[in-house]
């Protein structure tokens, strides 16, 4: 491709409006062009990075045996009544209405549509397993788009779904789809990891998300530093020892007046205690019933984990109103004199608590001296509370520690959720009916595009590896009005892509300060520089990443080349 003729605005100016580097760098580079928040064009060098992404999807998936379709964008509502997420979805969901008033969605993920579409034409186990896929426009009215297209509202998702007849089976596509996703996002140059996520009602070991490492990653990943443990904050298990002999406290419980002290950090300045030594007490609503959560006071209560204990869909704070209602003073929370109806549960740590401080569910009282299992009773104790660094690591003993990263991929075992929903069956070996066993299997394609770039900059722009980079070789003649350094320039670009690669040629008349600055901010993994010596037959090359600057003869340069591109895509 020639520069001069190439729809590429690049910016000096960072936009205001990107707030990580990564957004900046593909608006400055003339990637991405926003629309409206959360909707993005893709101009000529990002839509090349778009198609690298899908290619190296695309030959995954199908070397796993996955076969490709294309779903419709626009599904009808009655669909999503089928599966009750019509009601469920919420606002996330973009709703909308045909000329006689019936109503569509426009496709979030595609669940329902795979799932009618493989309920109405297969029915025997013969044609089972299979794994279909797309790679597809997905509309998502995100609460807050940003981050340019690591969360926008219309986006590119590679879905997959497996149907099987047995959950044995499902393990299989599972793992092969783990593999799968393994090798895409080794081959796209990331750095990522495969944490254990919550898979909710459905429990076990079945679901992974696919972790690009990334300070600017809106999730913790809890990983081990000595085994190949990762989770997410949310689902990470916490190791419990009972601690020493519990030691009852010398002197009872007793009531003692706190007006005004409500939290922690106030009780500990009252109390002159450490926050360890405090029973923070919570109420949720878990579907329909009220229960009061117990862990200590420098721990932090995680609702996922809560959520799981009752199997509850949704979870939330008792609002002010409602604590009002069961008349539990906030501020004052505690285990004590609770309505019959209300569970309490504690995390395991609050077992071993000695002398803590807990609210008396009396407005402006606390009580001291508090055993835990003495002073009150409980029930269940839990894992609650979210794993810290330091912690041990329940697969090896070893130390957790955490890092960030952007969710690119996520694989989740379904199970019988939507075919029993939908009626999806096949008739066994034994001509009984039974539901299909799924499985479902997502990569953010224009996510991971950002991801990358969030990996690979520096102050002067983006770092393509290799095997995304929307050109392999940028050849620049510095000036063009040089005809020996145009010919030379030309002649290697015609060479050069003769020989497979994909290149570009600055053809530009622009000053040479300006034509290094877009290179740079381009960032495509090897430039050939044409100048002075152009005439003696010597070029520059330069390689992106390292910074590494050869003089080469052009007779070596094919081979130079070569070996050059080999080690890069190392
Ligand atoms: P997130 O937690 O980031 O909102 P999700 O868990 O809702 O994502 P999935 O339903 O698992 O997302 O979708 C599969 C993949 O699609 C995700 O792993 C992610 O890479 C990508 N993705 C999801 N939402 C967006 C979005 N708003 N913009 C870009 N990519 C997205
Ligand atoms: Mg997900």
């Amino acid at each position: 491709m020639k520069q001069s003729n190439l729809f590429l605005p690049t910016l000096r100016e960072v936009p205001t409006e990107a707030e990580i580097v990564s957004h900046q760098l593909m608006v400055r580079a003339g990637l991405i062009r926003q629309l409206v928040s959360g909707v993005y064009t893709y101009l000529p060098l990002g839509h090349r990075v778009l198609r690298k992404v899908q290619q190296i999807v695309r030959e995954e998936m199908d070397r796993a045996g996955a076969q490709e379709i294309s779903m419709p964008a626009i599904q009808p509502a009655e669909l999503w009544q089928e599966t009750g997420r019509w009601d469920a979805y919420g606002p996330e969901l973009m709703r909308l209405k045909d000329r006689h008033s019936r109503d569509f969605v426009l496709g979030p993920t595609h669940e329902e549509v795979v799932t009618g579409l493989v309920r109405d034409n297969l029915n025997t186990y013969k044609k089972l397993p299979i794994n279909l896929y797309q790679i597809q426009t997905k509309y998502r009215d995100e609460v807050r788009p940003r981050f340019g297209v690591i969360r926008s509202r219309e986006f590119i998702m590679k879905d997959a779904y497996s149907f099987d007849t047995s959950r044995d089976g499902l393990d299989v596509s599972y793992q092969s789809m783990y593999d799968a996703y393994s090798r895409i996002f080794s081959r796209a140059g990331l750095k990522y990891r495969a944490v254990e996520a919550d898979a909710g009602a459905i429990g076990g070991k079945g679901t992974h998300e696919f972790m690009a490492l990334s300070d600017i990653g809106e999730d913790t990943i809890a990983y081990c530093t000595s085994c190949d443990y990762a989770a997410n904050l949310e689902k990470a298990e916490v190791v419990y020892r009972q601690g020493a002999e519990k030691q009852e406290a010398a002197g009872g419980m007793e009531k003692v007046p706190t007006p005004d002290v409500k939290t922690i950090e106030q009780l500990m300045n009252h109390f002159h205690m450490e926050a360890r030594q405090f029973i923070k007490a919570l109420v949720f609503k878990a579907d329909d019933r009220f229960v009061v959560a117990l862990v200590r006071g420098d721990h932090e209560l995680n609702d996922i984990k809560l959520k799981n204990v009752f199997d509850a869909n949704v979870l939330t704070m008792a609002s002010e109103a409602e604590m009002n209602e069961l008349g539990i003073p906030i501020g004052f929370v505690g285990p004590f004199q609770l309505p019959d109806t209300i569970e309490v549960v504690a995390d395991f740590a609050v077992q071993d608590m000695t002398g803590a401080v807990a609210g008396a569910n009396e407005k402006d009282y606390h009580y001291k001296n508090v055993t835990p299992g003495k002073d009150f009773a409980i029930k269940t104790y839990t894992d609650l509370r979210n794993i810290v660094e330091g912690d041990e690591c329940p697969r090896c003993g070893g130390h957790i520690a955490f890092a960030r990263g952007i969710e690119v991929g996520h694989v989740f075992k379904l199970g019988t959720r939507y075919s029993e929903k939908m009626g999806a069956k096949f008739l066994d070996v034994n001509g009984k009916e039974q539901p299909m066993v799924m499985g479902c299997y997502g990569i953010g394609v224009s996510r991971t595009v950002a991801a990358c770039v969030e990996q690979n900059n520096d102050e002067n722009g983006i770092i393509w590896p290799w095997t995304l980079a929307p050109y392999q070789i940028h050849v620049v003649p510095v000036n063009v009005k040089n005809d020996e350094q145009r010919q030379l320039a030309e002649s290697l670009y015609e060479q050069l892509l003769a020989e497979g690669y994909e290149v570009l040629l600055d053809d530009r008349a622009e000053r040479a300060g300006v034509k290094f600055k877009d290179a740079d901010l381009i960032g495509l993994p090897i430039r050939i520089t044409v100048g002075g010596k152009a005439a003696e037959e010597i070029v520059e090359v330069k390689v992106r990443k390292t910074g590494e600057a050869l003089e080469i003869q052009t007779s070596e340069l094919p081979e130079r080349i070569k070996a050059l591109s080999v080690s890069l895509q190392a």
